[in-house]
C-alpha cells in the first residue's frame, strides 16, 4: 500500500509549501502510484454512488480490478465479474484469460465454450499475458476433447438418417463403408469436411455453416434420386447433427484450477 503524509509542510515563513511533488500539493497530500489516471478514476467510479463507470475495452476492466485487488477492494474485484460477460462475444479468449486471472469459476467455463467458435489457432488476445501456461493447456485440452466429442456425434446423428439418399444407388459410392454402411460418395466427402472443420472449431456452428455444405449438395444435385429426397432429408441430418454434437460437448469436462 502506500503511506499518507501527516499534514501540509509548512515553509520558514510559517505558509504552506507550493507544489511539493511527492509530498504535499498545497494543502493536499500527493501520493505517487503505479496505476494510470484513467484506470484509479474508473476504480473511483466503481464506488462512487450513482456514477459507473464504463470500459472501453478488456484492458482497461482488467487492469481496474488488477487495482482493486492491490488496494484490498475485494467486493469491487468480485463486482467485476459481469462486467466480463460484455466482452464475450468480441473476445472470448481474453475474458477466458481475465476470469481465470480474477479466479471466476463461472465465467471462465464460460468463456471457454465460446472460444470452441474459434480456430484451434484462435486470434491472439494481450489478456493471454496475464495468466500461466498451465491455463492456456487446460483451455486447448479441453478445445480437443470437444472436437473429439463433435466428431462422435455425426455417428449418432446419422444413424437415423440413412437411407435417405439413393436407395437405387445411382451414386457414385465411397470405397469404404461409414461405419457398416455403404454410402454415397459425396456424402462421404461432406462428413470428412466436417470432421476437419470441427477439429479446428469444434462448434455447431460450423455444421450449420451453409458454406460448408454446399459443395457438396451441388454434387448431390446432379443425381436424380438425391436431388428429390435432399432438401428435407439434409437439413434433418444437420439439424439433429448439431443437436447431438452441442449434447456431446456440453458434456466434456473444462479442467480449473485456480
Ligand atoms: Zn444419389
Amino acid at each position: 500500500m502506500f503511506n499518507l503524509p501527516t499534514g501540509p509542510k509548512l515553509n520558514s515563513s510559517g505558509g504552506v509549501e507550493k507544489d511539493v511533488v511527492g509530498e504535499e500539493k498545497g494543502c493536499l497530500a500527493v501520493v505517487p502510484v503505479a496505476e494510470e489516471g484513467k484506470t484509479l478514476g474508473r476504480l473511483l467510479d466503481l464506488i462512487h454512488p450513482g456514477q459507473a463507470a464504463t470500459f472501453d475495452t478488456l484492458q482497461s476492466l482488467r487492469t481496474t480490478l488488477q487495482a482493486a485487488n492491490k488496494y484490498g477492494m475485494e467486493g469491487i474485484v468480485d463486482g467485476g465479474e459481469p462486467l466480463l460477460l460484455a466482452s464475450l462475444e468480441s473476445d472470448s479468449v481474453g475474458v477466458y484469460a481475465v476470469a481465470c486471472a480474477f479466479k471466476f469459476e463461472k465465467t471462465t467455463r464460460l468463456a471457454a465454450k465460446l472460444t470452441l467458435r474459434q480456430p484451434m489457432l484462435f486470434p491472439f488476445s494481450k489478456e493471454l499475458e496475464c495468466i500461466s501456461g498451465a491455463a492456456l493447456y487446460r483451455l486447448l485440452e479441453y478445445r480437443q476433447a470437444c472436437g473429439k466429442q463433435a466428431i462422435q456425434a455425426a455417428n449418432t446423428a446419422w444413424d437415423h438418417n440413412l437411407g435417405a439418399w439413393c436407395r437405387r444407388q445411382s451414386c457414385e459410392r465411397a470405397s469404404q463403408t461409414l461405419g457398416m454402411y455403404t454410402v454415397t460418395l459425396w456424402w462421404w466427402d461432406y462428413i470428412h469436411e466436417t470432421h476437419d472443420r470441427l477439429k479446428e472449431c469444434p462448434s455447431s456452428d460450423a455444421i450449420l455453416d451453409p458454406a460448408l455444405a454446399s459443395p457438396f449438395i451441388e454434387r448431390a444435385m446432379k443425381c436424380e434420386i438425391c436431388q428429390g429426397t435432399l432438401p428435407s432429408g439434409f437439413g434433418l441430418f444437420t439439424s439433429r447433427y448439431a443437436k447431438e454434437a452441442d449434447a456431446a460437448v456440453s458434456q466434456v469436462h473444462l479442467q480449473v484450477e485456480f
